[in-house]
């Protein structure tokens, strides 16, 4: 499941250069994560590193991207060939 930045967020920056898929933008209002790219880190980290980093925790599961750990695993791939 692809990640989801809420209206929460501060835009401190803190989140987009430990993204390892580059599936961070800084958005119009809030930053974004564009569920495309985003693999929660599987293939990278064992945790989501967005989520770590983040100091006020408003980064969740996108519940419109539902995906299983082993289709993430193929969307790393994917991107890693790209
Ligand atoms: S979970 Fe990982 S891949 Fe997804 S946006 Fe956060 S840092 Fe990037
Ligand atoms: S770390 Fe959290 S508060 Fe900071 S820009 Fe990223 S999502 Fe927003």
């Amino acid at each position: 499941m692809a990640l989801l930045i809420t209206n929460a967020c501060i835009n401190c920056d803190m989140c987009l250069p430990e993204c390892p898929n580059q599936a961070i933008d800084e958005g119009a209002k809030v930053y974004e994560i564009d569920p495309l790219r985003c693999t929660e880190c599987v293939g990278f980290y064992e945790v989501a590193t967005c989520v770590a980093v983040c100091p006020i925790d408003c980064i969740k599961p996108d519940p419109h991207y539902p995906e299983t750990q082993t289709e993430l695993l193929q969307k790393f791939k994917r991107l890693q060939m790209a």
